[in-house]
């Protein structure tokens, strides 16, 4: 990582909240190989904070990163040997101010969503920043200012990280450092069914895939009065979960002809909107063949091959698809106005709890689903390792 970052001499600091010089940062090696270094503390940059982690989640990209490089682009190539500190689900308290800021102030708590675009390009011009034309242009004579923490800039397994003021959100007092660190996968949800029709009251929505996004899909389809909403996955743990999070219905694809089910609930036509979290072959085409006429499918999850789909059935029933790679459009403050009013219970999804110090360990659990995790947070400070229950 050759970003050049400003000095101490140039940023706001507060003698009530000291800021080291170094910090302990795991970093990406090669593949599957992460350790401990000391980091100089970054210092942020105009309309940036310094936020210091109290608490980050691990997500499914991260493992992804971790093990293939994509889709991280660390200096124009895969993260691997750069020192690049992965992880982008987090939240903390801001620390420190770049020049001009006046949005925040030393002390607040905070949690983040991942992409600040470059602001100049077409896309960011009309809002779309996670889809940047200057994607990964934040070194050299390339820099264009974009960054996307832990996937071209350093992220968060580790105690400091630079955020610019667009993508921090306030987290209310009662709301735990866990859950903080769940609005971003809330409002990756929330940008796709944005996406798809923005208020979707009385349509209704198939999630496919109970992970952290699909789970979370649930509940924000629900808050915002899609009716019905059912879930499909092939564990009833986690489809018990969903109908906690607000499904209507379940289906374990397991054992059904889903694209049947689906079709015995909402009626022959199909369902209005699916939100595919999947990922396989056989889940995008159940999605195609189940959605109605002009109904609309959001792809959510990272396929890694190439699939076969009925293309001529999305075209005879002019189906609409959209891919998205993240949370968009300032989606993450609007998850977070439904989890600040308790909208739904996404401490739900949170089930294990490790020390900083434990990282691999707790990659370890999110990776093989020890104990059937789900959303693994991973905390500063010397916590103990803990199962929510
Ligand atoms: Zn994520
Ligand atoms: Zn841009």
């Amino acid at each position: 990582m050759t970003e050049t970052l400003p000095t101490r001499e140039q940023v706001t600091l507060s003698a009530d909240f000291p800021v080291p010089e170094t910090m302990k940062a795991w970093v990406l090696g090669d593949p599957d190989q992460l350790q401990q270094v000391e980091k100089v503390v970054p210092m942020p940059g105009k309309a940036e904070v310094l936020i210091r982690i109290d608490a980050i989640a691990i997500c499914a990209t991260d493992l992804e990163i971790i093990h293939y490089g994509t889709p991280a682009l660390i200096e124009g190539g895969p993260p691997f040997n750069k020192n690049f500190t992965p992880g982008h689900e987090y939240m903390g308290t801001v620390a420190a101010l770049g020049t001009g800021v006046d949005e925040f102030s030393i002390g607040d708590r905070v949690t983040v969503e991942i992409h600040a675009g470059c602001g100049q390009c077409k896309r960011c011009r009309q809002g779309m920043y996670t889809s940047c034309l200057n994607y990964g242009l934040n070194y050299g004579d390339v820099d264009k200012g974009h960054r996307a923490n832990g996937f071209t800039t350093d992220g968060g397994f580790t105690e400091y990280a630079v955020n610019n003021i667009n993508t921090v959100i306030r987290v209310p007092d009662d709301m735990s450092d866990e859950v903080a660190t769940l609005v971003v996968t809330a409002g990756t949800s929330m940008y796709g069914l944005t996406e798809l029709g923005g208020l979707v009251a009385g349509e209704s929505v198939v999630v496919a895939g109970p992970g952290p996004i699909g789970l979370l899909a649930v509940a924000v389809a629900k808050s915002l009065g899609a009716s019905p909403v059912i879930l499909t996955g092939t564990r009833d743990a986690r489809l018990e979960i969903g109908k906690a999070l607000g499904a209507d219905h379940t289906i374990n694809v397991g054992n059904a002809d889903v694209v049947a089910e689906v079709k015995s609930i909402v009626g022959q036509r199909g369902v209005d909107y699916v939100v595919e979290c999947a990922g396989t072959e056989v889940a995008i085409n159940d999605a195609i063949h189940m959605t109605n006429r002009g109904g609309k499918i959001c792809f959510a999850a990272f396929p890694h091959d190439p699939a076969t789909v009925d293309l001529p059935h999305v075209v005879k029933n002019n189906i609409y698809l959209y891919g998205i790679r993240g949370e968009g459009r300032s989606a993450t403050h609007r998850a977070m106005a439904f989890m600040a009013e308790k909208r739904f219970d996404a401490s739900l999804v949170h089930t294990h709890t490790f020390d900083l110090d434990d990282l691999p360990e707790a990659l370890r659990y999110a990776r093989e689903r020890v104990e059937d995790a789900i959303k693994v947070v991973v905390k500063s400070g010397g916590v103990e390792a803990s199962r929510e229950v």
